[in-house]
């Protein structure tokens, strides 16, 4: 059984995203890669401006994400083989890992010359319950001018595209690889924070992500394998802090790791937030908090997406898209929380369990120094 997952494809557009959400970190299948291994089949003529090959870059990319792992082993060979599955438009299932140039994704060129969003490499991945089977990465050839004369651009690109061939899906984290817009060749590409605890969720251990929110815990006291992820950070996840000045404009991400055997059920998220003097906040649907007035039934933060092993939630803070509205004036204007140290706890619930709720066991805290 092969399975496609076609909101992958569309998540996976590097440095412009078609309108949508952009999804801390999310990991798109309950699935990893078979033996935590992957040979790609790369064809990548043309140099950077720096003259190395691109093909040497995508080796580079791939040793961006094994040096922080220890667990992967990723290796690419410089050959042409067929990316697309002869007979079918848009697919590129054909059993062979590839990273190639091209004009259009196996013939369907709506990423690549549409309008006003044009993608710079699309990603196709396939997988089956025993793990990803197949990745495809498609480098837009239209973008070329780019790869070849801005510095970093194809090794950003390449690194973001191959995170998805890990199965890691869009984050919400500004300074995260996996987000879905990249800055044109600002640096060379160095993990994030988040980028790292996708990395430990997936391939290695929950103790290996920093901002590990305790223990999985369950309200019904069964043990779970849910893990909980999440900080505050005033420049966009590079750092992540506990205490602030009043002044600063702080974001709080959060990523509900789910246990594996709630991979594809409906659900909800859930933020619940506790002042030091035990007042107690819901941070609701959209993006507000309101009081809680009963613990035993918390309001939903959000819906679960069926078929995401991990998902993130931007707590608190002002999305990283202009477009997207500020979420959330708990501390500011409206409750007036300044100064007080405030506790972020992020659990989700399923529809088949009522009143249960999974939750990290420690919080996420804020507090405020004297300016
Ligand atoms: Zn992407």
């Amino acid at each position: 059984m092969l399975k496609l997952s076609i909101p992958s494809l569309l998540l996976s557009l590097a440095a412009v995203l078609a309108p949508g959400q952009a999804l801390g970190f999310e990991l798109s299948y309950l699935v990893g890669l078979r033996g935590n291994k992957h040979t790609y089949y790369a064809h990548l003529p043309g140099n950077l401006p720096d003259g190395v090959s691109f093909f040497e870059s995508f080796v580079r990319s791939l040793h961006v994400w094994m040096d922080a792992s220890g667990n992967i082993s990723l290796n690419a060979i410089e050959e042409e083989r067929e990316v697309c599955q002869t007979n079918f438009r848009g697919s590129s299932q054909n059993k062979v890992n590839t990273a190639s140039f091209s004009t259009t994704f196996c013939g369907d060129d709506s990423y690549f010359s549409s309008g006003g969003t044009v993608a710079d490499a699309v990603t196709q991945t396939s997988w089956d319950p025993g793990g990803i089977v197949e990745s495809d990465i498609v480098f837009n050839e239209h973008s070329r001018s780019r790869f070849e004369s801005v510095a970093h651009h194809f090794h950003h690109v390449a690194t973001h595209e191959i995170g998805h061939t890990l199965g890691f899906g869009h984050s919400a984290v500004r300074s995260a690889i996996m987000q879905a817009r990249l800055n044109y060749g600002r640096r060379d590409p160095v993990l994030s924070i988040d980028d790292r605890c996708a990395l430990a969720m997936r391939y290695g251990s929950p103790g290996e992500c920093p901002i590990l929110l305790g223990e999985g815990l369950s309200t019904d006291s069964l043990p779970t394998e849910a893990r909980f992820v999440g900080g505050a950070t005033t420049n966009g996840g590079r750092t992540f802090e506990n205490h602030f000045k009043p002044s600063d404009r702080i974001t709080v991400y959060g990523t509900v790791v789910k246990d594996r055997t709630h991979g594809h059920r409906p659900g909800d998220l859930h933020v619940v937030v506790a002042t030091d003097n035990g007042i107690l906040f819901a941070r609701h649907a959209d993006g507000n908090f309101h009081p809680l007035e009963d613990a035993s039934d918390i309001p939903s933060a959000g819906a679960l997406k069926p078929g995401l092993y991990a998902q993130d939630l931007v707590i608190m803070g002002t999305r990283h898209y202009d477009r997207e509205p500020s979420v959330g004036p708990l501390i500011g204007s409206v409750y007036q929380l300044q100064g007080q140290a405030i506790s972020f706890y992020l659990a989700y619930s399923l529809d088949e369990r009522p009143g249960v709720y999974y939750f990290g066991s420690e919080p996420i805290r804020v507090s405020w120094s004297e300016e």
